[in-house]
C-alpha cells in the first residue's frame, strides 16, 4: 500500500468577515508546531468563505504549514454566470483546494450528483485538488442504502473524471465520507462505520480507475470530529484524514485535530505502509 499523507481541512462555512478570518489564520499558524518554512507530515488546509480568500492567500503565502481552500466552485471558467465562481478565478485567488459536493451544497442548493461531478472535473482540470463529499441522510442511512448511495455519487464522479493517465496515482482528488446526520449534529459515525465506508469507496475507484489509483486516493471523514473523537478516526488505516466543520473554527479545537493525525501511532503506519 502506497503512504497516503494525511490531510486535515477545515471548512468555514458561512462564518467570517475578512478581519476575523485573518485572526483566525493567525491563531492557527501560532499554535502548529515546526517553521513556517517547512510543511508539516499532516497536509493543513483551511477552506474560508470567498471574500477572504484573497486575504487569506496573502497571509498563508508566508507560511508552508497551512494551504488554501474555497468551499464550492462553478464548472465554467467566464460568462454571463451571476454568482457564480470559476475554477481558474480560484487558483488565481490562491487557492490549491475546492471542496465540491458538500451536502449542504446537495440539500440546501438542489446541486445534482452530476453538477458536482462537473464542477469536481472543472476544478481537477484547472490543477485544483477536489476533497469531493459524499454520504448518506438518516433516512437512507436507517433503511440501509449507504452503500447504495455513496456508489451513486461516485459513479458520477468517475464518469466525469478522466482516468489518471496509465492507471497510476489519483490526480488531485480525496474523497471525504460525510454522514449527513453526522454534520454539525455532535454525533459522528463510529470510526469503524467510517472505516467499512471509506473501504467502499476505495473499491469504488479501483473498479472505476484501477488498484494503484485507489490505494493513492485519500479517504477523509467528516462529520462532528473534534479533539475529543478525532485520534479513533484518523488512526484508522482505511483513513487519510479529516473534514473539519464547526471546530475549524476554533484555531485551539482544530490545531488539537491535527496533532490527532500526527500522533506517533499514525506516523508509525506512514512508515509501515
Ligand atoms: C462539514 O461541514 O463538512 C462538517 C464535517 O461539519 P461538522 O464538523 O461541524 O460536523
Amino acid at each position: 500500500m502506497s503512504a497516503r499523507r494525511p490531510l486535515v481541512a477545515g471548512n468555514w462555512k458561512m462564518h467570517k468577515t475578512v478581519g476575523e478570518a485573518l485572526g483566525l489564520v493567525n491563531s492557527l499558524l501560532a499554535l502548529l508546531p515546526g517553521e513556517p518554512t517547512e510543511p508539516l507530515e499532516t497536509e493543513i488546509v483551511v477552506c474560508p468563505p470567498f471574500t477572504a480568500l484573497w486575504p487569506c492567500a496573502q497571509r498563508l503565502a508566508h507560511d508552508a504549514r497551512v494551504r488554501l481552500g474555497a468551499q464550492d466552485v462553478f464548472w465554467e471558467t467566464e460568462g454571463a454566470y451571476t454568482g457564480a465562481v470559476s475554477p481558474r478565478m480560484l487558483a488565481d485567488a490562491g487557492c490549491a483546494y475546492v471542496i465540491v459536493g458538500h451536502s449542504e451544497r446537495r440539500a440546501i442548493f438542489r446541486e445534482t450528483d452530476e453538477e458536482a461531478a462537473r464542477k469536481a472535473a472543472a476544478a481537477a482540470k484547472e490543477g485544483l485538488h477536489v476533497i469531493f463529499c459524499v454520504g448518506e441522510t438518516l433516512e437512507e442511512r436507517d433503511a440501509d442504502r449507504t452503500r447504495e448511495v455513496v456508489a451513486r455519487q461516485l459513479a458520477a464522479l468517475w464518469a466525469a473524471l478522466p482516468a489518471p493517465p496509465g492507471g497510476g496515482a489519483a490526480p488531485g482528488l480525496s474523497v471525504a465520507y460525510e454522514p449527513v446526520w453526522a454534520i454539525g449534529t455532535g454525533r459522528a459515525a463510529r470510526p469503524e462505520d467510517a472505516a467499512e465506508v471509506a473501504g467502499w469507496i476505495r473499491e469504488s475507484a479501483a473498479a472505476a480507475w484501477g488498484r494503484a489509483a485507489a490505494e493513492a486516493l485519500r479517504v477523509l471523514y467528516g462529520g462532528s470530529v473534534s479533539p475529543e473523537n478525532a485520534a479513533p478516526f484518523l488512526q484508522r488505516p482505511e483513513l487519510d484524514g479529516a473534514l473539519v466543520g464547526g471546530k475549524s473554527l476554533d484555531a485551539r479545537a482544530f490545531a488539537a485535530i491535527v496533532a490527532a493525525a500526527r500522533d506517533d501511532e499514525l506516523q508509525g503506519r506512514a512508515a509501515r505502509a
